[in-house]
């Protein structure tokens, strides 16, 4: 087949696992932790003896973090070669993959900013080509797709593109003035999140958040013979619904609706990369929710992928690590 897609193949998606510290909560209860990471890329069941010895006790990944590791060191080890393709003009996109509480957020907003001064730093030193980047924030709640930096609430459609595929009609796209606008705009995000919150609790818990970097380069002038191709790519950061979604039964009426749609985002991301993971023999069902349709253009094909998995060290979510433990290792 066409190189593009056989160099796909071979570019498995970077699994990673973040464990957080205990919190102040988790030490107050008595409540200890069952997890060591032993290396960088093991993590190890320390509790083995004294229940589900049918479970596996070591897990590797391509990377493991534990409590002691700070985000820059996340995001250097298992996101910035990701990221940072976009200023090639390759797609990629990074997700935080956990149950609530166990860091996606707090992981992912300092990966988002990184980035973005790692992206700078480059467009500010490279000086044969010019740079616009875009940005755009956009939460998808009961399968439903919300601008979040438009104050009009009203759901967005999902079209068919010929040439670039799915496209959210109407969504918002800023260009970017400086690095610190960005900035000004996550706390735009921050704010729409909110509205949504009061209106029903515990939202973030239930929705998938997309912010996406839009970087367009074309050749200054004196430069035409090096590089002369205009790129454009997206960089999307997923901070996913708590994944707890995915595996509780919901009790009734509209919490078993929410439950059966957030199941669905999430159960789908969780079989596309299943099958991009195994090589892509077969049909891969981007179609089947809004948040595959949406990252289609950057999940498989020529796009890199990296997935961090959060995970709380306590025993009290014992059952909730594994569940995550076992995505990453699908996703693998
Ligand atoms: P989630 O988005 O998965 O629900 P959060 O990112 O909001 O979880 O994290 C829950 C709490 O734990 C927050 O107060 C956050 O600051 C804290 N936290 C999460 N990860 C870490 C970490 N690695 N180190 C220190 N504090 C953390
Ligand atoms: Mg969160």
């Amino acid at each position: 087949s066409d190189s593009p897609r056989s160099n796909a193949q071979e570019e498995k998606i970077l699994v990673s696992i973040r464990l957080r510290p205990l919190n102040e909560r988790e030490i107050t209860n008595n409540d200890v932790s069952d997890w060591d990471c032993i290396n960088n890329t093991t993590i190890l069941f320390k509790n083995s003896a004294s229940e589900r010895t049918n479970s596996p006790t070591a897990y590797s990944f391509d990377r493991v973090f534990g409590g002691d590791c700070s985000t820059r060191q996340v995001y250097e080890e298992a996101a910035r070669s990701v990221a940072l393709s976009v200023v090639s003009g390759i797609n990629s996109s990074i997700f935080a993959y956990g149950q609530t509480s166990s860091g996606k957020t707090y992981t992912m907003s300092g990966i988002t900013e990184h980035t973005i001064a790692d992206i700078y730093d480059y467009v500010e030193k490279n000086t044969s080509r010019q740079f616009k980047l875009k940005f755009s924030a956009m939460e998808i709640y009961n399968e439903a797709v919300r601008d979040l930096l438009s104050s009009d609430n009203t759901p967005l459609r999902l079209l068919d593109d010929p040439e670039r595929g799915t496209v959210v009609e109407k969504l918002t796209e800023i260009t970017l003035k400086d690095r610190n606008h960005l900035k000004e705009l996550l706390s735009v995000c921050e704010a729409q999140r909110k509205i949504g919150e009061t209106a029903l609790n515990e939202m973030s818990s239930r929705s998938h958040q997309i912010l996406r970097l839009t970087v367009e380069s074309s050749p200054c002038e004196y430069n035409r013979f090096e590089n002369s191709a205009n790129l454009t790519a997206s960089v999307n950061f997923v901070d996913l619904a708590g994944s707890e979604r995915a595996s509780q039964t919901m009790s009734a009426g509209a919490r078993l609706k929410e439950g059966c749609h957030i199941n669905r985002s999430l159960l789908t991301l969780g079989t596309v990369i299943r099958k991009l993971s195994k090589g892509r023999n077969g049909h891969v069902p981007y179609r089947d929710s809004k948040l595959t349709r949406i990252l289609q253009n950057s999940l498989g094909g020529n796009a890199r992928t990296a997935i961090i998995c959060t995970m709380s060290p306590a025993h009290s979510h014992v059952e909730q690590s594994r569940n995550t433990l076992l995505f990453a290792s699908c996703a693998k």
